[in-house]
């Protein structure tokens, strides 16, 4: 794996774990790139076969949900059987051996995560989910959550029905919905205040595989820069951004594995 990553980016690499090393409060923020290794398509990907006339702004919408609950409900029952056989790729698994180092070495490091998929959990992280979750439902009208089968979870690719016919609430009627943060909506309160926190007060920021498109989320490396933050990123292609220390421009999965153990060799 070393031998594919070119000497200059290694020594990024390493300027990266010297500083990581050093410092006790660490924020990372994940997005679709760190799932795309594992097969699942981020939003930026073209999107395959039935649904390629169809862009995800225009259906990760409750605008969309209102005037088509049925075109809405189908692409996410569809989205659902893309990803329910989705594993972590080496840089879930990255992420999840540096937390589990932390229980020793008494680093803080705060896992944020745009992601709908449960690659995070499926690692053994811990993780804040800022945008919902793909496995789990609830009414449209009432927001009451909605167990998927009588005895199964509330949140697993196990539980779901995969029928595109639209269901309604049992309380009142209305659709039945993902529960996922859709673009307009608000952030689930918690989550944000949790992202919010470890944001404004790390003295390391790493962003992995985000486009930084998305606000409010793409805010929170702003957040923690006006704080005094050093901010790493992690991106195949790295944003425009300025406010970046160290940019890391490959994959995920090679760059993680190698910043981690060097991390928790130190
Ligand atoms: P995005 O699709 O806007 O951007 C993905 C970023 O990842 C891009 O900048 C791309 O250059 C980078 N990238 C691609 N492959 C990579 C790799 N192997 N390693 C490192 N970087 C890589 O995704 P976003 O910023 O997360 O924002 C879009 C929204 O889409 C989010 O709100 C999220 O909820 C949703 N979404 C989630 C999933 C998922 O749960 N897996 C998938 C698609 C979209
Ligand atoms: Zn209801």
């Amino acid at each position: 794996m070393l031998a594919e990553l070119s000497s200059a980016l290694i020594a990024e690499v390493e300027r990266a774990a010297k500083l990581l090393g050093a410092k006790q409060h660490i924020c990372i923020l994940t997005g679709a790139g760190i799932s795309a290794e594992s097969g699942i398509p981020t939003f930026r990907d073209k999107q395959t076969g039935l649904w390629e006339n169809y862009g995800a702004e225009d259906l990760a919408t409750p605008e969309a949900f209102t005037r088509d609950p049925k075109l809405v409900w189908s692409w996410y029952q569809w989205r659902r059987r893309v990803v329910a056989d989705k594993k972590p790729n080496p840089a879930h698994d990255a992420l999840a051996q540096w937390q589990y180092h932390t229980q020793s070495s008494g680093q803080k490091v705060t896992l944020i995560t745009q992601n709908v998929d449960d690659l995070h959990e499926q690692a053994g992280s811990t993780v804040t989910h800022l945008h919902g979750h793909l496995w789990r439902n609830r009414c449209s009208q009432c927001e009451i959550p909605y167990q998927n089968k009588s005895k199964g979870s509330y949140s697993s690719a196990d539980s779901m029905d995969y029928s595109e016919a639209l269901i309604s609430c049992p309380h009142c009627d209305g659709y039945i919905r993902p529960d996922i943060v859709w673009f307009g909506e608000a952030l689930p309160v918690e989550a944000w205040e949790t992202a919010e926190e470890a944001a404004a007060n790390c003295e390391v920021f790493i962003s992995i595989g985000t486009s930084s498109l998305v606000y409010p989320a793409a805010g929170l490396a702003q957040l923690a820069k006006e704080n005094g933050a050093e901010i790493i990123e992690i991106n195949t292609n790295p944003t425009p951004n300025t406010i970046v220390d160290i940019t890391l421009a490959e994959k995920a999965g090679m760059v993680m594995p190698l910043l981690i153990q060097r991390i928790t060799a130190l």
